[in-house]
């Protein structure tokens, strides 16, 4: 971290997406080596409570603002992050038309502001590009395995061509573009009720209520703790030259929903047991990053253990969990 320190020191950064769980996490990061920052969200997963402590930092701006309407911006721009749009299935489903023109007309409203400015471009792409991959562990050289007429297609489809754009413009030479493609990532200031397996099983454990398995819980994810990924994030935004290419952040450990549940149960006594409900549609059935490149070019892997990690998130959590029962015993 200390090379990166001083690399941000003067910057102008815009973080679209901010004031969301990972967002917030790069804006505090961003921060702390000496950038300014402006937060650009429309608060339609993120939290005011995430980026309330930065408020009276003299270099945060928040703007709330949605990307699927142009955005103005005086002043000098290096860098814009685009993190921007719902993550969790259920979040993302909500109003899928939104979470398309998301990323489609928000990725182009940024990249647009971008070019104005002659700043870097980083697009918080998604390991969902490989959908249900044929191919294990995923390298960015695999194509995927979409279903563009699914429930998830305007997630993926969307960072798709989100991803294209970034691409289409880079050859264009207008703007410097990034593209980072991001698997499972946990930590605190994920919402409690946002419906991704890590938050719901802590918090289903932490009630003493069951853990809800979808299907057999044999299907498998890899999950990276989110301070590695703002390391990695912020890393492939300052690589010098352009990779030119996508690359995977994430950490390759792969667990089956199982083995999660086990694990969580182990670290909350409270926790009882586990039920099984439906699997949703095109849920993918194993997941786990080939980061071969995020190695070669960054020299960047992740340092934090998912139990290192979850104790963390663990801790985050109870402390919420144990004021809400205060509130409500009052
Ligand atoms: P999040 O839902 O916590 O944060 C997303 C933020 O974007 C929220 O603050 C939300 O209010 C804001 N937003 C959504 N649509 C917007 C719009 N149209 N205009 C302005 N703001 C908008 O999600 P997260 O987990 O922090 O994910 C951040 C980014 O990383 C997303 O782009 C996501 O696709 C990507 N990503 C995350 C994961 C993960 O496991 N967390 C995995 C792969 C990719
Ligand atoms: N899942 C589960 N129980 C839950 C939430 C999710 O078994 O309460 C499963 C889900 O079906 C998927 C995996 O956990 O197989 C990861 O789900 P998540 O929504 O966190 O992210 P995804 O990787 O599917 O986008």
């Amino acid at each position: 971290m200390d090379v990166l320190n001083t690399k941000g020191r003067g910057k102008r950064v815009l973080v679209a997406g901010g004031a969301g769980f990972v967002g917030s996490h790069l804006c505090d990061a961003l921060l702390a080596e000496g950038c300014s920052v402006v937060c650009v969200d429309s608060f339609l997963t993120g939290a005011h409570a995430n980026i309330a402590p930065l408020e009276n930092h003299p270099g945060f701006q928040l703007i709330r603002h949605d990307i699927c309407e142009p955005l103005q911006l005086k002043g000098p721009l290096d860098e814009i992050y685009n993190l921007a749009c719902a993550a969790s299935p259920p979040r993302y489903q909500a109003d899928p038309v939104h979470t398309m023109m998301t990323s489609v007309v928000g990725t182009r409203n940024l990249l647009s502001l971008a070019e104005r400015h002659g700043a870097r471009f980083l697009l918080a792409s998604t390991s969902e590009v490989y959908g249900d991959p044929e191919v294990h562990p995923q390298p960015e050289h695999y194509r995927g395995n979409v279903n563009c007429t699914g429930p998830r297609a305007c997630y993926d489809e969307g960072k798709r061509a989100a991803e294209a754009l970034c691409f289409d413009l880079l050859r264009l030479n207008r703007v410097d573009t990034r593209v980072a493609r991001i698997f499972n990532t946990y930590g605190p200031r994920m919402q409690a009720d946002d419906g991704r397996i890590i938050s719901n099983f802590i918090n289903q454990a932490l009630r003493g209520e069951p853990l809800t398995v979808y299907g057999t819980g044999e299907q498998t994810r890899s999950f990276c703790y989110v301070s590695d990924l703002v390391t990695g994030l912020i890393a492939l935004m300052r690589l010098d030259p352009n990779p030119k290419t996508p690359v995977n952040l994430g950490n390759p450990g792969e667990f089956t929903i199982n083995e999660l549940a086990a694990i969580v149960q182990e670290m909350i006594p409270e926790a009882k047991g586990k039920i099984h409900r439906p699997l949703p549609q095109d849920d993918p059935q194993r997941r786990r990053p080939d980061i071969t490149r995020a190695k070669a070019l960054l020299g960047w892997e992740p340092k934090i253990a998912l139990r290192e990690g979850l104790e963390d998130t663990i801790s985050w959590f109870r402390l919420g969990y144990e004021a809400e029962q205060r509130i409500t015993a009052a």
